[in-house]
């Protein structure tokens, strides 16, 4: 297997470094970079830059303005941009739901939301969690019973990331209670503006608002905006979420992080020298990166393996797993290697401008908020107990 990019990627490549240069702005940059708060705004202004470069969705097919990118051209394009600190894209449209739309809805379900999601007018949330329906997800109990040309939803979801953000959210709401739980669940499109619904905010470990519980109280929602058959949605549900484990593996992100750590730590002084000279640190560091560029490898292969169009089997939760752990094992080590410089945190340091006062070295800022934001990489898209416990279901035959 040759390993090194062709003279077309390498151009390809070209063609993404350029463009970073030219249409990644310096404030944006630094405000990934120094870990400082996005703004709806400042996503929104990613989104436009990519969607009129025709890179917002790369996986999309050309018909529906995707740019149906190879899985090599993906892996350079992420790399590429998180070594640039490019914002992420917002996954929930893009990545989630038109993967759904494109293989499940109907053709003016397509043409209705697929150019709103490229063009910025609808932005989506993901309304799968419940209170007590997470990791046993069958068991959620939304309830949309039809009435005429209508459903009329009840109950609440959970745990919504940026659903104070949203204008639409695409949720799993249960139409039947007969038979297996699974086969009750349908997939349902609501506008976040009709009557009935309230989003309340949920603060995290780091002290900001990124999730949100919603509740649904008599929402008169289209019977049109069902996605595919009543009661199938558990089939589409889990389609997507092959999509959103495969996304979760986050190469590039780790990569950026690594490095950003081993400044820190060839920076932070430990017996007069550099801590990163020591060597119990620096056996850490070493294990850490060995196991990413192994990583990168396999995520590669795997994507290559998808390239086909089918959606990616259990190895995507094996690249679930294996990618969080990495990613937090990179936190871990740069909040060791601030030692009590990371234990203070303030949420104004997450502001655009905040640099007169950071706390310890100029670096500091991010790493405790980092820190504790990621500890979510491991719960959500499941958590990564399920996702072991797909792995020896289906690989291991367990
Ligand atoms: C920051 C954040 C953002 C999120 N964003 C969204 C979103 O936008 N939309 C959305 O729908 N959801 C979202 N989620 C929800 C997420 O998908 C759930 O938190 C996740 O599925 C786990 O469910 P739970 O929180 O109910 O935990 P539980 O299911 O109650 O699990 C508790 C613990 O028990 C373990 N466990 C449970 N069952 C098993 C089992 N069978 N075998 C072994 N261990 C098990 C779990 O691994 C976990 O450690 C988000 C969560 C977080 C933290």
């Amino acid at each position: 297997m040759d390993l090194n990019y062709s003279s077309e990627e390498i151009a390809f490549r070209d063609e993404v470094r350029a463009f970073l240069a030219d249409k990644l702005t310096t404030r944006l940059s630094n405000k990934v970079k120094f870990g400082k708060r996005l703004t709806k705004a400042d996503m929104e202004e990613w989104h436009s830059a990519l969607n009129d470069r025709g890179w917002l969705a790369p996986n999309w097919p050309k018909e529906w303005g995707g740019a149906e990118w190879s899985a090599v051209q993906n892996h350079i394009f992420d790399e590429e941009s998180w070594a640039a600190n490019a914002p992420r894209t917002i996954p929930f449209g893009v990545n989630m739901l038109a993967p759904v739309l494109i293989k499940f809805g109907s053709e003016e379900q397509k043409s209705h939301y697929l150019p709103r999601i490229l063009d910025g007018t609808d932005w989506w949330c993901q309304g799968y969690s419940e209170p007590g329906a997470g990791s046993d997800l069958a068991s959620l109990r939304m309830k949309a019973e039809r009435d005429g040309d209508h459903y009329i939803v009840n109950g609440q979801k959970t745990w919504t990331t940026l659903g104070h953000f949203a204008d639409w959210i695409f949720c799993l709401v249960r139409t039947s209670s007969e038979g297996k739980r699974q086969e009750g669940i349908s997939f349902l499109l609501i506008d976040m503006n009709t009557p009935g619904i309230e989003v309340r905010p949920i603060i995290l470990l780091d002290g900001e608002h990124e999730v949100n519980e919603i509740f649904f109280d008599n929402v008169k929602v289209p019977a049109e905006n069902l996605i595919g058959e009543e009661n199938m949605g558990w089939t589409y549900a889990k389609f997507l979420l092959t999509h959103e484990r495969t996304g979760t593996a986050n190469i590039g992100n780790s990569l950026a992080a690594l490095s950003a750590m081993k400044e820190i730590a060839s920076r932070q002084m430990k017996n007069g020298q550099p801590l990163s000279k020591d060597p119990y640190f620096a056996a850490r560091v070493a294990r850490v990166e060995i196991d990413l560029r192994a990583m990168q490898t396999t995520n590669l292969r795997i994507l290559v393996e998808a390239d086909s169009g089918a959606a990616p089997g259990p190895e995507s939760s094996m690249l679930k797993v294996k990618g969080t752990i990495i990613r937090q094992e990179i936190n871990d080590l740069a909040r060791r290697a601030l030692g009590p410089y990371a234990l203070p945190f303030s949420t104004e340091a997450m502001d655009e401008g905040h640099n007169d006062e950071p706390i310890g070295p100029d670096y500091a800022n991010p790493i405790a908020s980092d820190y504790f934001n990621n500890r979510k990489l491991s719960i959500f898209a499941g958590s990564n107990e399920i996702q072991r416990g797909i792995i020896s279901k289906t690989k291991l035959g367990l």
